[in-house]
């Protein structure tokens, strides 16, 4: 039985100064009883990390940077590394969201150094991947994700924990997210993948999330397929309360 993840990005969205309102309104939604059995994780922007770290710890919400660098430090301006985020406390990466693929050039090499860096520090990385519309309406889907996990699984193996998210591009803030039936499909592709470059034991224990326009009345669907083990949410999880909603409905499925 793998542990749900319930995964908020903000991206560059909510002030430093509305942090307090956020983590209230979570806390004051969140019923501590399904909570306990959910990984419950939040990405601010860098300029939050360490003041969202000292307040979500007391409520047991993991703190996670939106990126990572390749190297340990050096001149790479605007970057964050490894080591930074573990001096702080910070355990968790997001790696390759489409939205860095997308605007700033990341790519399945540059990603593949970032997880490599993450997983020697013993950082967890929430790795994302996902097919645009047109690669999907091509019949490339298979070969584009199949291209994406081989450019960091190889960095995978031997280490820790890593977490893998699946978000297709074309379902990503535009509402339209693909059913449960497709994703479960896809969830198993990567999962196939994994079992046959690192082994079945690790294909079993690692955690794979969808992403793509996740909310509260959608999460149930997904959670309830075999191969997906929580969600990783953009603009649901804006908001503290609905952040909270989702981390009931991913442990209410394990209460009894
Ligand atoms: C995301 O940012 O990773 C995401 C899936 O966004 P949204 O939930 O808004 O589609």
């Amino acid at each position: 039985m793998r542990r749900p993840v319930i995964a908020g990005n903000w991206k560059m969205n909510i002030l430093p100064s509305e942090l307090e309102a956020y983590f209230s309104a979570y806390a004051s939604t969140v019923s501590e009883q399904c909570a306990d059995f959910v990984d419950k994780v939040v990405a601010p922007p860098t300029s939050h990390l360490f003041i969202a770290q000292s307040i979500a710890s007391k409520l047991g919400v993991i703190i996670s940077s939106q990126n990572v660098h390749w190297e340990d430090s050096g001149a790479f301006t605007g970057e964050v590394s490894s080591k930074m985020l573990l001096d702080l406390g910070i355990q968790y990466a997001i790696i390759g969201h489409s939205e860095r693929r997308q605007f700033f050039g990341e790519t399945n090499r540059t990603v593949g150094g970032r997880v490599a860096n993450a997983m020697k520090a013993n950082l967890i990385p929430i790795i994302c991947i996902g097919e645009t519309e047109e690669e999907r309406e091509s019949g490339l889907t298979e070969k584009i994700l199949v291209g994406q996990l081989e450019s960091f699984l190889n960095e995978c193996e031997g280490q820790g924990d890593f977490i893998i998210a699946y978000e297709p591009v074309w379902a990503i803030g535009t509402g339209k997210s693909a059913t449960a039936e497709t994703a479960q499909e896809t969830h198993e592709l990567i999962r196939s993948k994994l079992s046959e470059t690192l082994g079945r034991n690790v294909a079993d224990r690692t955690r794979i999330l969808y992403g793509g326009s996740v909310k509260p009345s959608n999460l149930k669907e997904y959670l309830e397929q075999n191969d997906i083990d929580g969600g990783l949410v953009g603009g649901a999880s804006l908001k503290g309360d609905t952040f909270a909603q989702m981390v009931n409905i991913a442990g209410e499925g394990l209460l009894n």
